[in-house]
């Protein structure tokens, strides 16, 4: 298989207007390279995932005619290989453990980039958490946000393992992605500056880069951005309703305009879409309307 995408959600809430429009995006990409769409649930920050949510989000799916290929992973399936792996990088001096406390930090200055204190001084007090030690990092090009540079400053030794006994995103994210065999990721632009530290792991470990594109965040029509609020509703299950959610984000995708004729059925409109789908149409900046 030449293009392995996925949408990976977190079941912090239902399915709502913007997640709508990354999940689309994804699908639509996917299928228009003949590749597989995969779905993910990343539900490792258990005081905030509900399996009612997830329930949900999956249902929304099939409802607005995205179907997945093979079955959905679940982060909280996979602590174990997440644990290997972290425990592999300590054992190989690419982590360490770290005992400072948010107060620790501060008080040192070493935020947002972490000042290996306990690389030099090694943790004695539990808990720990675990750091990846950052010793390569490469700037990559976004297919939709250009060129992007390793910051200046480097990405810091980020977290791999919360002091809180929950796996990191970061560490999940880089592992699942490889073993899914994912190639390209079509996801928000608030999860751009993250790519720098999972490229890191990526190049760490000698896992094949990925491919990115990162959407625009939906903004205000007054060009603020929007409220979390905002996008907090969970999307209609109507099917006519259905169909004025998928034009509408095929419209703030830049693909249709408000005027364009289109099937009335959800297979149909995908269909449509998938025909019509270009990925070089999407805005550099989508308002909401
Ligand atoms: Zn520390």
């Amino acid at each position: 298989m030449n293009y392995i995408g996925r949408f990976a959600p977190s079941p912090t809430g239902p399915l709502h207007e913007g997640s709508l429009l990354t999940a689309l995006a994804s699908y639509l990409e996917a299928k228009k390279h003949h590749g597989l769409w995969l779905v993910r649930i990343e539900d490792l920050d258990q005081p905030r995932c509900q399996q009612a949510h997830e329930k949900a989000i999956l249902e929304a799916l099939e409802a607005y005619g995205l179907h997945w290929d093979k079955t959905v992973m679940r982060q909280t399936d996979r602590i174990d290989r997440y644990t290997d792996l972290f425990q592999s990088l300590i054992a190989q001096g690419q982590a360490y453990r770290c005992g400072c406390s948010r107060t620790d930090l501060k008080s040192r200055h070493a935020l947002p980039h972490y000042d290996r204190y306990c690389l030099l001084h090694p943790a004695n007090k539990e808990p720990t958490a675990v750091r990846f030690k950052v010793e390569q990092c490469s700037g990559f090009d976004d297919l939709l946000q250009g060129s992007q540079p390793t910051p200046s400053e480097g990405v810091g030794d980020f977290i791999l393992y919360r002091r809180d006994g929950i796996v990191a995103y970061q560490l999940a994210v880089v592992l699942d992605d490889y073993e899914q065999g994912v190639t390209d990721i079509v996801r928000g632009s608030d999860l751009l500056d993250e790519t720098h530290k999972q490229r890191a792991l990526q190049l760490t470990q000698d896992y094949p880069l990925l491919k990115y594109a990162h959407l625009p965040l939906v903004l205000a029509a007054d060009g603020q951005k929007l409220s979390k609020q905002t996008f907090a509703c969970a999307l209609p299950t109507e099917p006519l309703e259905i169909i004025k959610q998928l034009k509408k984000a095929m419209v703030r995708l830049g693909q249709i305009d408000e005027k364009c004729d289109i099937p009335s059925d959800v297979g149909a409109f995908i269909q449509f879409a998938l025909d019509v789908w270009d990925i070089q149409k999407v805005p550099k900046v989508i308002k909401n309307s």
